[in-house]
């Protein structure tokens, strides 16, 4: 029998971690890119597996429609110039989604751009709540967070669906994937937190995008913590300021892929907006969760001396110096496939840049036996964690600072 394309990216997202999160290339698959308009409730419908999805499938939060007592236009309308006019008219079913900074407006049976939410009769629905696919337990180096518990397992899973077309998206196989793709049992939050209660003392949001599983991601979460396990988010940072505001509340740690430092590279390479992601950074910081930022370092698309140059200042300029920064490796993928992996001499590059620009955590990642994935001691330039690819090998840390010189070492220890 033929292989369907649901049976590809089922498939697919189960080898997801064994593969280390580089996934399967399969160059045959159909693109889904910028152009892919939203499936329709309809499709949705017809698929296999899409009527049970549906019965589980809650009222969303984080939206908006003209329907609900004090709506506000203009969350919906561009210009305040509509209300000056006597009247204007609202389609009665039509909603508004305010989770990410793509904003979908869409009317009864529409799908947003991230395949997760859906308009059923005027009320905004979200399909992955409950439907956690390809849970593994990872360490937490993967993730990666290199100044959060160090060695720490954490129970590791995402859900289909993301607001983002990055063309060198490592796990498509899920962001890219609609949530009927995958016949996954309805898992209740309390019973992910029991499998991590038995597992791993971290939960780790990951994979695809956790913004399109908020509502599962925040009660997961506020069941989590009164049991001591943290949790943690990997995320693109393109969602809204009052459902980050929830997150940075619920949440131990967040990993925000900071992709690029301009906003052509974000429209052409992710079909999205860099000014969205630099707000949500700054929140982050500000709110105090501890945070981690990755860039993946793809030749010729964000690799210049002038890009990493405008990174690493705006990050030491807004966030300070303490935040780790993690220069990634591409491996070709996706609807990249005709770019070389990152050579080592752009990485150590990118790090050189960073520690010039004052940062005092930069790294060199996807790049196993590389010095640059140790930790180094800002003040006496010893190790203070070494790694061996994912797994940490020796810390000479004490109560938070460097075992040689004292100096804190900016982090969660314990
Ligand atoms: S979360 Fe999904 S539905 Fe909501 S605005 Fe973003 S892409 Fe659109
Ligand atoms: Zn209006
Ligand atoms: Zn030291």
């Amino acid at each position: 029998m033929p292989m369907t394309r649901r049976d590809l990216l089922v498939a697919s997202a189960r080898v997801l971690p064994v593969l280390g999160g580089g996934g399967l290339v399969w160059a045959g698959l159909e693109t889904l890119g910028d152009g892919a308009p939203p499936a329709t409730l309809d499709a949705l419908s017809s698929a296999a597996g899409a009527q049970e999805l549906l019965k589980t499938a809650p009222r969303a939060r984080f939206w908006t429609t003209a329907q609900l007592a004090g709506a506000d236009c203009l969350q919906c309308h561009p210009s305040p110039d509509v209300l000056k006019k006597a009247r204007h008219a609202h389609d009665a079913t039509t909603v508004r989604c305010l989770l990410c900074a793509r904003g979908c407006t869409l009317k009864e049976g529409q799908r947003g751009t991230c395949r997760a939410r859906v308009n059923v009769g005027g009320e905004l629905r979200s399909l992955v709540y409950g439907r956690p696919v390809s849970m593994h337990v990872d360490p937490i180096e993967k993730k990666p967070f290199y100044h959060f518990l160090p060695g720490a397992s954490a129970l590791s899973f995402g859900t289909a669906g993301c607001p983002l077309r990055c063309k060198f998206c490592q796990n498509w196989q899920l962001s890219q994937a609609s949530p009927e793709d995958f016949g996954e049992p309805f898992t209740p939050p309390a019973a992910v937190v029991d499998t991590a209660a038995r597992s791993a003392p971290v939960i780790a949001f990951t994979y695809n995008e956790p913004t399109v599983f908020t509502e599962y991601l925040l009660e997961i979460a506020s069941h989590a913590r009164p049991r001591k396990i943290r949790s943690v988010m990997v995320s693109c940072g393109f969602m809204n300021e009052g459902p980050l505001s929830e997150m940075c509340r619920s949440l131990d740690a967040i990993k925000i892929d900071l992709k690029g430092y301009s906003e052509s590279f974000y429209r052409t390479a992710c079909g999205a907006e860099l000014a969205p992601v630099l707000r949500s950074v700054r929140q982050i910081a500000k709110s105090g969760v501890h945070l981690e930022l990755v860039n993946l370092v793809v030749p010729t698309l964000n690799d210049s001396d002038a890009s990493l140059r405008g990174l690493a200042r705006w990050i030491a300029g807004e966030l300070g110096a303490d935040v780790p920064v993690h220069f990634t490796r591409f491996h070709p993928d996706y609807q990249l496939l005709n770019l070389p992996a990152t050579p080592i001499a752009t990485l150590d590059r990118a790090r050189a840049i960073a520690m010039d620009c004052g940062i005092h955590y930069a790294y060199v990642g996807n790049v196993p036996g590389h010095p640059g994935n140790h930790t180094y001691c800002p003040s006496c330039r010893k190790a203070v964690i070494e790694r061996d690819n994912f797994f940490v090998s020796s810390i000479n840390l004490k109560d938070g600072r460097c075992a040689f010189c004292r100096r804190a070492i900016a982090g969660v220890w314990a």
